[in-house]
């Protein structure tokens, strides 16, 4: 035969051959196809001959360089892009790829699609089982082998009541009756027995199976085995139940707990309220008490005038320390009441630092002379001296700590200290500390030091006097200075208390507060101006008396007026310098009776001073005061001193 021929006889051969066949070179290119690949494909050979095996199918891995001649399955694409199943084989052919196509048929697909099913069902790990219509197994998955305990080999042609007990609920004939009519059962919770007779928990869904014809000719079961997630459950409820318990428990316990809070609120409510009252008891009875007391006090220092005996002299002298010693409680205790009642406030004024320490290491001086006990004393000489704050207050602290000092030292020294901590423009903190050689304080006493009533000695024959409120009251002061109050105590060696306090720098910041606080410098030299009237208005005889004599001693004149009505009518006839007012008194208080003097005056360029006398010194009062036209208060008892400045400072 010619080549020509040959070549002819190849061609028809292979165009005859039933599978598609397509070469195709390495880099994808269709070089050659057969008749039966145009059939199958849809595309010319030419236009064949312009595409890659891509265009085809999903080509990448016969492509690759280092493949084997082998077979697969794949989806294939038609030129109308409808898709198709392939049995594909391929293999090297010098430089190109040959490929035998071939469509898969229905049947094929079937069978294939069965097998993937029949494996999904053989790797389930619920068991998938199907039974006749009469119960009689006849598919049974490795799933079931697992869930029942039963081989497939021994269960098959077995009734279905082998895996069903006794005790379960669910009859099989019933479930069979249900399949026949076409039912499906979803999803209910039973039990079944194990081949080794323990009983599980499972959640099953029996549908039924039809033939070609579509006849029902048995059942399907999917089983799940949920014995575990059954005992979670079990074990999860009866969490609940016990968390369910302790979650009553608490809520009673939280009920009891609010019943008791409001209990203890109401008794912190009642303490609270018996305290107010105590303190305002206090208050009072301290005010009823320095009433009397301005007469004993004030009498004590007239008696001094008057000519005595050296017998009564030492009884004056007594009578005079034992007053003035009552008037320090009583003032105490008017002052702890006024704090524990929220009525106290600091009073500011310009004061110097200087005279405030000369003035204390002077006056502790008398009393530790006595003792033999130096004084000492130590002022940071950087402190700018004219200070802005509470000087009486500070003063009170500091007494109360040299007093202190001296009172529980024999020998050797009590030392008071000044330092600045810290200065800006506006202020200046400095630390007060007051050191003793004295006997010290015991460490189980030390946490009570600063509550109130609280001695270090508590039996009825005591060394020491006191109350028992000089450190409470300090403590208070200086919180309210911004400041804080400690010490540092051995027995029998000595105590340092320490103390901490701001005040406003210079006169800077009293210009800016001068509204609020009325500050007037006395000119110091100035004498009392012997024909000074002074009216004094006061309902109390004794209180007129001795003020009268006050007045007397002095040089100076007065007039009296038993109250507020009789002051006025006074004023019309005749020229008065200077008011000294009490507050409370009949007909017209103090208040009322400024307030019309002053209203009086206005249409006039007169403005006499009027002092307030008043043993009513409380929060509040200071404003009333100046607000109803006072110019400057005074607090009973007073001595002939305090007087005498106030004389200076308006009658000179
Ligand atoms: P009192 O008026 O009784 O002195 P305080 O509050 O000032 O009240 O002091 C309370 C107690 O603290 C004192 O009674 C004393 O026991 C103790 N105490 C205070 N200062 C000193 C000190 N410098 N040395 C030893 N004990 C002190």
């Amino acid at each position: 035969m010619k080549s020509q021929e040959q070549c002819n006889l190849y061609k028809n051969i292979i165009n005859n051959i039933n599978d598609a066949i397509l070469v195709v070179d390495y880099l994808g290119n269709i070089t050659f196809v057969n008749k039966s690949a145009i059939n199958l494909y849809r595309y010319s050979f030419d236009e064949f001959l312009n595409m890659t095996i891509s265009q085809l199918m999903h080509s990448s891995k016969f492509l690759e360089s280092q493949f084997k001649d082998n077979y697969t399955d794949m989806i294939n694409y038609k030129k109308d892009n409808s898709s198709f199943f392939a049995v594909i084989k391929y293999f090297k052919m010098q430089d190109y790829i040959i490929f035998y196509i071939r469509e898969r048929t229905k049947r094929e697909l079937k069978e294939k699609e069965n097998k993937n099913l029949a494996s999904i069902v053989e790797s389930s790990d619920d068991a998938i089982l199907a039974k006749d219509i009469n119960g009689i197994i006849y598919s049974w998955n490795t799933g079931a082998e697992k869930i029942y305990g039963y081989k497939r080999k021994e269960i098959l042609g077995k009734h279905i009541s082998i895996v069903i007990p006794e005790e379960s609920d669910d009859s099989i004939d019933v479930i069979l009756d249900k399949i026949k009519r076409g039912e499906k059962i979803d999803h209910y919770e039973t039990i079944r027995k194990r081949k080794d007779g323990a009983i599980i928990n499972v959640s099953v869904t029996i549908s039924p199976v039809y033939d070609e014809e579509g006849n029902i000719f048995g059942a399907s079961t999917i089983a799940r085995d949920i014995t575990g997630e059954k005992l979670k459950n079990r074990e999860l409820a009866s969490k609940y139940e016990e968390l369910s318990a302790v979650y009553e428990e608490l809520t009673a316990t939280e009920e009891e707990l609010r019943a008791n809070y409001k209990e203890l609120e109401m008794a912190k409510e009642e303490a609270d309220k018996a305290n107010k009252a105590k303190s305002q008891f206090l208050a009072n009875m301290s005010h009823e008490i320095r009433t009397p007391m301005n007469g004993i006090l004030g009498v004590t220092q007239l008696l001094e005038f008057t000519e005595l005996n050296k017998q009564q002299m030492e009884y004056l002298e007594i009578l005079k320390v034992s007053s003035h010693h009552l008037l320090d409680i009583i003032n105490n205790i008017l002052d702890i009441s006024k704090i524990e009642s929220g009525k106290f406030q600091l009073n500011f004024t310009l004061f110097n630092i200087r005279d405030v320490v000369d003035m204390i290491t002077k006056e502790i001086s008398v009393a530790a002379n006595k003792k033999g006990i130096e004084i000492m004393y130590y002022l940071d000489p950087f402190i700018k001296q004219e200070l802005f704050g509470d000087v009486l207050r500070l003063n009170q602290i500091l007494i109360n700590l040299m007093n202190n000092a001296i009172k529980f030292t024999e020998r050797g020294h009590v030392y008071l200290k000044v330092k600045k901590i810290y200065e800006d423009i506006r202020k200046v903190k400095l630390e007060f500390s007051v050191e003793d050689t004295g006997i010290g304080i015991e460490d189980d006493f030390k946490d009570k030091i600063f509550k109130i009533f609280t001695q270090a000695e508590t039996t009825y024959t005591k060394n020491y006097g006191g109350t028992g409120l000089g450190l409470a009251i300090s403590k208070e002061l200086v919180n309210m200075m911004s400041g804080d109050i400690w010490f540092e105590s051995e027995t029998g060696k000595g105590s340092i208390f320490y103390f901490t306090a701001e005040f406003s720098l210079g006169e800077k910041y009293v210009n800016d507060d001068s509204e609020k606080c009325v500050i007037k410098k006395s000119s110091e030299n100035s004498n009392v101006a012997e024909d000074s009237i002074v009216l004094i208005v006061e309902d109390n005889e004794i209180n007129k008396k001795i003020i009268s004599s006050f007045l007397k001693q002095l040089g100076c004149k007065y007039l009296t007026a038993s109250n507020g009505q009789k002051a006025i009518d006074i004023l019309e006839n005749k020229f008065v310098k200077l008011i000294l007012m009490d507050i409370q008194m009949p007909i017209l208080n103090g208040y009322d009776t400024t307030k019309i003097i002053r209203k009086k005056e206005i249409n006039t360029s007169k403005h006499i001073p009027i002092i307030a006398m008043t043993a009513y010194a409380m929060i509040g009062d200071r404003e009333k005061f100046i607000e109803s036209g006072m110019d400057e208060y005074i607090s009973k008892p007073f001595s002939i001193a305090e007087l005498e400045n106030i004389l200076k400072k308006y009658c000179s």
